[in-house]
């Protein structure tokens, strides 16, 4: 069974859009604490470029929206973000190129989107990066029948809660050490919304 359509999968990119839009301001907030402050502001940016470059464009399958939302991240976010996320959805195109999006596909393509991250980032989990989210994710899709997205939410709130016990060993925040602890990563926070709207758009089509 499709999951994710061409519309779907467009959707996604502007429900992500949307998140990150109103969590600007907390995602800028948690990375004044351990890194520079920029994180709010390149996810919004970079979601919005996303969508202002998809809303108007035909595209004939889910890999080509990834992949066009995927060069424009690379592009167009400054910080590590842009190209971690960017690689993330490059290898999530690839691994669904000439496939419809079934369950068992998505898995596939969130497990080379997790790879991608970790192949750019060199981060391994509980090093207290947006890898850990994508992880946690994984693990659940191959520990869970298809049906249960929304466990993806639960998934994500528990582990963005560990990362606040975690000392960063990746990115600016890594900079502070044993400081770290204390605080959410910010990556892990963004992550969370761009796979709640995913959530979101599969209950739509559901409802
Ligand atoms: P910058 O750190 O360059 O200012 P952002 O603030 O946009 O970029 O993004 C910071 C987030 O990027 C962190 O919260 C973390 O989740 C993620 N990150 C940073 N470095 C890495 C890495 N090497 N691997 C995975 N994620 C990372
Ligand atoms: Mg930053």
């Amino acid at each position: 069974m499709v999951i994710l359509t061409v519309d779907q999968a467009k959707q996604w990119m502007i429900e992500s859009q949307k998140k990150l839009v109103e969590h600007k301001e907390q995602l800028t907030t948690l990375d004044q604490a351990i890194g520079d402050g920029d994180h709010g502001i390149n996810m919004a940016r970079g979601f919005s470029e996303v969508v202002d470059k998809i809303e108007g464009t035909e595209y004939d399958t889910v890999a080509d929206v990834l992949k066009s939302a995927a060069m424009t991240l690379t592009a167009k976010v400054g910080g590590a973000s842009g190209p971690l996320y960017g690689t993330a959805f490059l290898k999530m195109a690839v691994s669904l190129q000439g496939k419809e999006v079934t369950a068992e596909a998505f898995v596939d393509a969130v497990d080379a989107g997790l790879e991608g991250i970790q192949t750019r980032g060199k981060a391994e989990f509980g090093e207290k990066t947006l890898f850990d989210v994508w992880y946690q994710v994984a693990a659940f899709l191959h520990s869970e029948p298809y049906d249960t997205w929304e466990g993806i939410l639960e998934v994500c709130q528990a582990i963005i809660e560990d990362t606040r016990e975690m000392v960063a060993l990746r990115g600016r925040a890594s900079y502070l050490k044993e400081r770290s602890k204390g605080h959410i990563d910010p990556g892990s926070m963004s992550s969370f919304y761009i796979f709640q709207a995913f959530v979101d758009v599969l209950e739509w089509e559901k409802a």
